[in-house]
């Protein structure tokens, strides 16, 4: 399974993206308040960096890479990182923990005015919880063509007339970087796979073998001999779930 980020083809409907990601004109979404597009893009870009470092926690973890923040009035309310392997929690996905983080903080499961950067597109139960936390606006980083809910493959935010709760929703903020996380984290994984699971053929020298695994497009060609594991940098997976 793979997707490519950031792309230039046609955008899922759905989320606004900005202008400056896009790239292709894009119209700038507009926004509340008296704040202007060019000082809320620097504010955007400023938290989904934030959202990043949060998400390299994640990969310290060996879980896939993925952060959240939740900011109102432009301090933190809760930050959260993807992690249902090490807490064997399904639900512990990066925004959901930033929710549990921000309830707490404040006392108070309903979060009004709050805006939730998150690198990865909202899956379906992380878009609901968003909706019924009140969130006032998401904005996320790289798509989730896989199991997105802004656009992606289902089409929860911005909620539709069902929901009782309107909520703002920007996507492909800093896409590149947030799809770059998730790229080498699973380049990665598969280096590791390969150098645990398979043997150097008869002749060949370890750091010979492991030579060939850094180095994707040898590692491509040697690996299609030897086993069924594919090694490619061209695509980001997000290998269907955060787990
Ligand atoms: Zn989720």
């Amino acid at each position: 399974m793979s997707s490519e980020s950031g792309g230039d083809g046609p955008k899922p409907a759905g989320c606004q993206v900005l202008a400056a990601e896009s790239g292709k004109g894009a119209q700038t979404a507009p926004f509340a308040g008296d704040r202007a597009g060019e000082s809320l893009d620097g504010e955007d870009r400023r938290w989904m960096r934030h959202a990043l470092a949060l998400a390299e926690r994640a990969a310290a973890m060996g879980e896939v890479p993925v952060g959240a923040v939740l900011i109102r009035e432009g301090e933190v309310l809760g930050e959260g990182w993807n992690c249902p392997i090490a807490t064997h929690d399904p639900s512990a996905h990066a925004e959901i923990r930033a929710l549990r983080d921000a309830g707490s903080r404040v006392g108070n499961y309903r979060l009004p005015g709050a805006t939730l950067y998150v690198t990865l597109e909202p899956c379906p139960m992380c878009a609901s919880a968003l909706v019924h936390a009140r969130v006032a606006r998401v904005v996320f980083g790289t798509r989730d063509p896989k199991g997105g809910a802004c656009g992606s493959v289902f089409d929860l935010l911005p909620p539709d007339q069902r929901f009782n709760h309107r909520l703002e929703c920007q996507g492909e903020v800093m896409a590149e970087e947030c799809g770059d996380i998730l790229r080498r984290f699973f380049q990665q994984r598969r280096l590791t796979h390969a150098q645990e699971t398979l043997t150097a053929p008869e002749g060949l020298a370890a750091d010979n073998l492991l030579m060939r695994l850094k180095n994707p497009h040898h590692a491509g060609r040697f690996l299609g001999k030897v086993s069924d594991a594919k090694v490619s940098d061209a695509k980001v997976d997000t290998e269907g779930s955060k787990t």
